[in-house]
């Protein structure tokens, strides 16, 4: 039988009597299998020394002689303190609630101790330790598990029914995995395994019994995460005779591509033709679209709009090309950015690139005065809007739509689960329409580790290429002390006509947090209004420098922008508003004060502010220092270096994902998105990847290929996973 299929209840263990059965209850422990996979904490090699002495390293593993007993307290907080030496000093052992030890150590008793000890009351002490006779303990390994507890439940006791568990039940255990997986990734049997997990012989069964768990954890993740991708696969139905294929450009994409200036990269169109074939098919596209800064991905999102409004257009001939949509019963698309910044800019290119073809575009701001706000929603009410751009505002209550057939979600990571859905209800909602199709763009790259679990449902799109003639961004680091060479390398670029923009992490001198990106809450860090000032009157007066931050309104925020885009501003002092996708190709410089403060995904997407032109582009990131020292903690300092090795995003956010460490997983785990028993993906993620290829193999040979997925240890809930803006 297999493991999972232990469902018995605990109290047929031998050993668990109906008391034993509520304190495992209590830890989620009913079946003999979730007993089983009780997979210990950590193991004490009971073989090793390590004398008092050494307490500060860490747990002691040591032969003391018991001195002397001695009570404190009274009644029954009455405790029991054994006095006892190795040959390197003295402690206490502080026996709460365990008076019978009084019996078994007496006085001149020699006994093996482990635990942690810590000085108290002038004395070294453990509360927290285990001890054991020193009759010699044939056939046992020196190896003990050492198991997470819970109310009612002691290390022995979980020792013992897990042994009596295994005893009773692990005989009859089948192997699970196919035979020529186990094979190629050297797995234990399972009987073995679970044995070696829990009473390893040696600490190369340990290691071997854990791999094993580890990819078969994996497999099964990956098998319920490939069945769903092949699902939607199979439900795309093959291209229709005389259509051509699904990929293909409709009439108006054609038309579109024909009036751009350049050509497209090999990754757009790639990613163009994935999303074409999608849409033809009869479930709803659900696509990620990932592509470093300033590969283009807007374009790609514009063909996409294009595909969608052409829907019903599909079988036109060249012939028809005037007449490739009847608005009457075309697809609205909603595009939605994360800021009001960003909006404005896609609504503006949507407008000189979208219009000429026939679409009606609209640009949907919270700002909006009520009668604007009244005509524009009655519009899209009606249909008369082909394709509304906006923020946040795109799935307000009192924003319908007749037939939401596109949802397209930039800089998707900013956005929570709960406003991605309800941007897609407005599509169910909507009289003509039913689940919209969604694109998810972001420039932000899901680290690859991720990607393949959590995301491993989701179509995929890489734009692994940039616009020809970009080259890469030169990155400086440079202390404050010698931020004066860098203004000079700037006033350079700003004589060959370029621009440049000046990042800070505060916004005014009152020390208000710019928010994104910022560590914040520090007196000595510079910010954007102070320096403004400065940058305009001292460091470079013979140019124009403006201000830009969150606190300032959004009108004057895009007069602003527009001006900095015609280059009418030269040099612009800013907080992270400009992190994301503001497009602006003149400019050259981007210089990061206090850049140890940002996040690496803050710092990414700010160096993507520059190089999207053919110039070369420099990215300068000054760092703080005290007394000349830099005051850089390990972390930041690691931030920096990450930043001046790499220029791949889906390496920084690999790299980001290791700094910030399993917490990044844990939350995803709290949040019920992705809970696994032993496995974790990203430290695992070599043996992710060979369990994705070993299922997806299996699946594609026998797609009918069943696990229990309510048995699995490994669970993926089907929604969204919480990123969030985390600042960081
Ligand atoms: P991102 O992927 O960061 O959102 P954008 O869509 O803002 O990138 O594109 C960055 C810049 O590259 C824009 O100025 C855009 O016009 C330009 N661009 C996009 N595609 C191409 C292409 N195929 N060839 C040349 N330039 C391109
Ligand atoms: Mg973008």
């Amino acid at each position: 039988m297999f493991l999972r299929e232990l469902t018995a209840g605990v109290a047929s263990v031998r050993g668990v009597g109906p008391s034993m059965t509520g304190a495992l209850a209590g830890a989620g422990i009913h079946s003999v299998a979730a007993l089983l996979t009780r997979y210990p904490r950590d193991w004490e090699d009971r073989g090793r020394f390590a004398p008092l002495k050494d307490w500060m390293k860490g747990p002691v593993s040591t032969t003391v002689i018991v001195l002397a007993h001695d009570w404190f307290g009274f009644g029954p907080m009455k405790t029991l303190k054994i006095h006892v030496e190795d040959k390197t000093g003295r402690a206490v052992l502080v026996c709460f609630n365990r008076p019978f030890l009084e019996k078994q150590f007496p006085v001149g008793k020699s006994f093996r101790i482990w635990g942690r000890f810590y000085y108290k009351y002038g004395e070294l002490q453990s509360s927290a330790f285990e001890a054991e006779n020193l009759e010699p303990r044939s056939g046992k390994s020196a190896i003990v598990p050492v198991y997470p507890l819970s109310a009612g439940l002691s290390q022995n006791m979980l020792r013992r029914f897990i042994r009596a568990a295994l005893d009773q039940y692990a005989p009859s255990l089948e192997d699970e995995l196919p035979a020529e997986v186990m094979a190629g990734e050297g797995c234990l049997p399972k009987q073995e395994a679970l044995r070696g997990i829990h009473f390893p012989a040696s600490m190369e069964v340990l290691d071997r019994a854990r791999k094993t768990l580890i990819f078969e954890e994996l497999f099964y993740l990956e098998v319920i995460v490939g069945r769903r991708a092949l699902e939607r696969r199979r439900n795309i139905s093959p291209p229709r005779p005389g259509t051509g294929s699904p990929g293909a450009l409709s009439p108006l994409q054609k038309q579109f591509l024909d009036r751009l200036p350049f050509p497209l990269t090999p990754g757009q169109t790639r990613a163009i033709a994935g999303i074409n074939a999608d849409m033809a098919g009869p479930a709803p596209m659900a696509r990620l679209l990932q592509g470093d800064v300033g590969s283009g991905k807007t374009l790609v999102a514009f063909f996409a709009a294009l595909r969608a409004l052409g829907a019903q257009s599909d079988h036109a001939d060249a012939g028809q090309i005037a007449a490739q949509f009847d608005h009457a019963d075309a697809g609205q698309i909603a595009i939605m950015a994360p800021t009001e910044l960003l909006a404005r800019q896609h609504a503006e290119n949507a407008a000189r690139l979208l219009e000429p073809l026939g679409l009606r575009p609209a640009y949907l701001t919270g700002n909006l005065k009520a009668a604007g706000r009244a005509r524009l929603l009655k519009a899209l009410a009606a249909g008369e809007i082909d394709i509304v751009l906006g923020t946040h505002a795109l799935f307000s209550k009192d924003v319908a739509y007749r037939n939401l057939a596109l949802v397209i979600i930039d800089e998707q990571h900013r956005f929570g689960v709960t406003q991605r859905q309800a941007i897609l209800a407005k599509g169910r909602e909507s009289p003509r329409g039913s689940a919209p199709h969604l694109l998810m763009m972001s420039a932000t790259p899901i680290p690859r580790t991720l990607a393949l679990t959590v995301f491993g449902d989701l179509d995929v799109s890489v734009i692994n290429d940039m616009p020809p003639g970009r080259k890469p961004v030169k990155t400086h680091l440079s202390k404050e002390s010698n931020v004066g060479k860098v203004y000079d390398f700037v006033r350079k670029e700003l004589e060959a006509g370029r621009q440049a923009y000046f990042v800070y992490p505060l916004i005014g001198e009152n020390g208000e947090d710019a928010g994104e990106g910022s560590g914040g809450g520090n007196r000595e860090l510079k910010d954007a209004v102070s320096m403004a000032e400065k940058l305009a009157g001292e460091i470079f007066p013979s140019y124009p420098v403006a201000l830009i931050h969150s606190k300032i309104d959004d009108e004057e925020k895009r007069k602003t922008m527009e001006a900095f885009r015609r280059g009418e501003i030269r040099v612009l002092a800013a907080t992270s508003v400009v992190e994301v996708g503001v497009d602006v190709p003149n400019a050259s410089c981007m210089v990061i004060h206090h850049a140890e403060h940002f996040g690496l995904s803050a710092l990414h997407q700010l160096r993507g502010r520059v190089g999207r032109g053919s110039s070369q582009a420099y990215c300068f990131l000054i760092y703080s220092e005290e007394d000349s020292r830099p005051v850089l903690t390990d972390n930041g300092k690691q931030r920096l270096k990450v930043m001046l090795e790499s220029g791949d995003g889906f390496v920084i956010a690999e790299e980001d994902l290791k700094l910030r460490g399993p917490g990044q997983i844990a939350g995803l785990e709290q949040s019920g998105y992705l809970k696994l028993g032993i496995a974790d993906p990203v430290r695992d993620a070599d043996a992710l990847v060979r369990s994705r290829t070993a299922a997806f193999a299996m699946l594609e040979a026998d797609p009918g290929l069943l696990f229990p997925e309510h048995l699995c240890v490994a669970q993926v809930l089907n929604r969204a996973p919480p990123f969030t803006e985390t600042g960081m």
